[in-house]
């Protein structure tokens, strides 16, 4: 899924010339007794994945359209499956039963006043694309949207945040009853339908501006990147913030066995909105906007179009009438795995989404490619008789775009083997330009600057290299920020070091980080792409604007492999709670700045928590001393790391959404993927309850105390 295009404004970013290695020389590999051996299996690795077969792989995935469910998708998972047998995994395809929509009866009209006319929503069209026209192109829907009937008249919302809304409320524009119209960007489109349904709307209609992915960036597609005027952007506006999956099983697995009594009805699905929505495009969006009164919008509230916008409400009224096919409908993950030879109970799980609004070129099938080229690598090793110490196991998920659903259910459905899984390495939209970009888990940033020097960068130098040089001179500039992560404000980048973002959800990793504690990754390499959850985002637009030469491709599929083989090998988990102590520390600083202006000086006491975050630093400085040292017992070492991880969970999640039990991330509940960090507490501070936020505040200092404790023990 994966959102797009989150304007940050980096000010300032100072990065030393050359970033701290904790193992030691350059040559030295955090976690490893060998590191020379390591080296020399990962060249022998490196050298497989190809361009060629990359592209390939990206031209079969995205032939037809293949939204989860649909006989084209079963196709593109025998195609994975094969592919993961050829190269030596045990190889099985996995079922589940779960509850989506597709499209029946789709319409937008205006229906007064009489001089404008639109009626919706137009076909996806350019001047060429060899791809817009297949009659399996499903027309513009929103996943886990009602059926419903709305007509009334038009409120404009920009974004849908709640700030936008508390404008509208203070401007005495009242939104109750209303068909809201709000613009895509900023959140998870879930939020603004959350929202608006709180405030009372009848109606949602989300649109894409052109000032958020379209001309105002640039040529659109066929003749540049960005969103034509009749592209869509479909997607699910679920709400996924307070559980994924399928709506209908909460916590457990939908195995095609499970009776219906154990599942909740459609009807009472906390996940599952009450209020219409449905998507359009600029073309169609643009009378609507056009005819609206009221006052002016404010100036942050313009899009690109040639007019001034206005609140409304009115006079233009428009009918929405929507027919959902909502069904039990089956979806297939498949897994693949490589059983270890040393502790094959602990295992490394790598995954991507597989399934797609459309074609899917970038979102996500980019990644599949480069998960099937890592694998292709993994495979050639097993061929010379090297097996990982750790097992390997990779999920191609499915019905990831209907709401995570294919890797929640598996999740949930291996809760209890996956209390020893190290690692979840996701990658979703894995390519769509040049500039990498990671997020992770603190324990996890220094590794992945690690595995980003060992892999090279087609642009010349390694990818962290590039990595690095891109953040520099993009320092103190508008930067585009790829994608389903919260970038920290520099005051918050305790290494001076290229950045890596926190987790907080819209793609596969929320089921393993924040419902199972496994901790986790997401790597991409982005560029200028407008063509998000459109039938325009082909192998057509791929092949002329995302990767022409498969070289990025290329450059994935050794990073996501490296990521797997080193974590797979290691003799010590390379986990920093150095880092991890000291990024929760900021958070619980900022929470508390937060706090006393929300609540009143003084008025919540986060002290024993910031101390608790200390002290983990501490003990995380102390035991990568064990780390690095490699002691004999090191299955007492690794345990003690992975169950450090493990004690973030809360046992009883967060407040009213327990499925969320991670006390350090969540995905914000207002504001959709991106991460609200130490959760309990700044949605307490949020919603200006003290008692809650001291509450939450006892809860998360026992979560970092347990995990100290576990590696004071463990250090000593
Ligand atoms: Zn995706």
């Amino acid at each position: 899924m994966k959102h797009f295009a989150l304007l940050a404004l980096v000010t300032s970013l100072t990065l030393s010339a050359t970033a701290q290695n904790p193992a030691g020389s350059d040559l030295d590999l955090l976690g490893f007794r060998d590191s020379l051996a390591e080296r020399k299996l990962e060249a022998q690795f490196l050298a497989v994945p190809s361009a060629a077969l990359a592209e390939e792989h990206l031209r079969t995935l995205t032939q037809a359209p293949h939204m989860a469910g649909t006989p084209e998708d079963k196709a593109t998972a025998d195609y994975v499956a094969r592919k993961f047998r050829e190269a030596g995994l045990e190889t099985e395809i996995v079922e589940y039963r779960v509850w989506m929509n597709y499209p029946q009866e789709i319409s937008v009209d205006v229906t007064a006043p009489a001089s404008v006319k639109m009626h919706g929503p137009s076909p996806e069209h350019v001047a060429t694309d060899a791809y817009q026209d297949d009659p399996r192109v499903a027309p513009g829907f929103n996943g886990m949207s009602p059926s419903g009937d709305a007509e009334a008249e038009v409120v404009y919302a920009n974004y849908g945040t709640p700030e936008d809304f508390d404008r509208l409320e203070k401007a005495k524009v009242d939104v109750h009853g209303k068909i809201v119209l709000v613009r895509y960007g900023k959140n998870f489109r879930g939020v603004k339908v959350f929202v608006a349904q709180e405030r009372g709307a009848a109606g949602v209609l989300i649109y894409s501006d052109p000032a958020d992915d379209g001309f105002k960036h640039g040529d659109s597609y066929p003749l540049g990147p960005w969103r034509p005027e009749s592209g869509i952007q479909r997607g699910s506006v679920g709400y996924m913030f307070f559980y994924p999956g399928d709506p209908t099983t909460p916590g457990i697995a939908s195995i095609p066995s499970l009776p219906d009594s154990k599942r909740v009805p459609p009807a009472k699905a906390e996940q599952l909105p009450s209020i219409p929505v449905t998507p359009l495009s600029y073309k169609d969006a643009r009378p609507i906007l056009e005819a609206l009164n009221g006052p002016a919008a404010p100036a942050e509230w313009q899009g690109a179009a040639p007019f001034t916008y206005h609140d409304g409400p009115g006079p233009v009224r428009v009918k929405i009438h929507l027919k959902q096919d909502y069904q039990f409908r089956t979806i297939w993950d498949v897994i693949g795995r490589i059983k270890g030879s040393g502790s094959p109970e602990e295992w490394v799980v790598a995954g991507n989404h597989r399934d797609a609004w459309v074609y899917g070129a970038v979102d996500p099938n980019s990644g599949t490619t480069a998960m099937l080229e890592a694998v292709h690598g993994l495979g050639e090793l097993l061929k010379t008789g090297w097996r990982p110490r750790r097992s390997l196991v990779f999920g191609s998920w499915d019905a990831e775009e209907e709401g995570l659903i294919g890797s929640t259910e598996w999740g949930e459905q291996h809760a209890f083997e996956l209390e020893r899984a190290v690692v979840y390495l996701n990658t979703d939209a894995a390519v769509s330009g040049a500039d990498f970009t990671a997020s992770a888990v603190p324990s996890l940033k220094e590794f992945l600057r690690q595995v980003a020097r060992g892999v090279a960068s087609p642009s010349g130098g390694t990818v962290y290299s590039a990595w690095h040089d891109a953040v520099a001179g993009k320092a103190s500039t508008v930067q585009t920020e790829a994608i389903g992560t919260t970038p920290r404000p520099p005051a918050a980048q305790l290494r001076a070091d290229v950045p890596v973002g926190d987790l907080g959800s819209g793609s596969d990793y929320t089921v393993f980080l924040q419902h199972l504690g496994v901790p986790a990754t997401d790597v991409s390499t982005s560029g200028p792409y407008g063509v998000y959850h459109s039938a325009f985002d082909n192998f057509a637009w791929f092949k002329k604007f995302g990767d022409p030469s498969f070289e990025y491709e290329q450059q994935m599929a050794r990073i996501f492999g490296l990521e797997a083989l080193r974590m797979a090998d290691c003799d010590a988990l390379p986990f920093d709670f150095e880092e991890y102590g000291n990024e929760i520390a900021v958070y619980i600083r900022e929470a508390t700045a937060k706090a006393d202006l929300r609540l009143g000086k003084g008025k919540l006491d986060l002290a024993e928590a910031e101390k608790a975050a200390t002290r983990l630093a501490t003990a995380g400085a102390a035991i990568m001393k064990k780390q690095n040292k490699l002691p004999k017992d090191l299955g007492r070492l690794n345990q003690s790391l992975r169950d450090a991880e493990r004690a973030f969970l809360l046992p009883a999640g967060l407040p009213d959404r327990p499925w969320f039990r991670h006390a350090i991330y969540a995905p914000g509940r207002y504001t959709g993927y991106a991460a609200v960090v130490i959760p309990g507490v700044n949605e307490a501070i949020d919603r200006g309850s003290r008692d809650l936020a001291q509450h939450e505040a006892s809860s998360l200092t026992e979560a970092i105390n347990h995990a100290s404790e576990i590696l004071e023990r463990a250090a000593n």
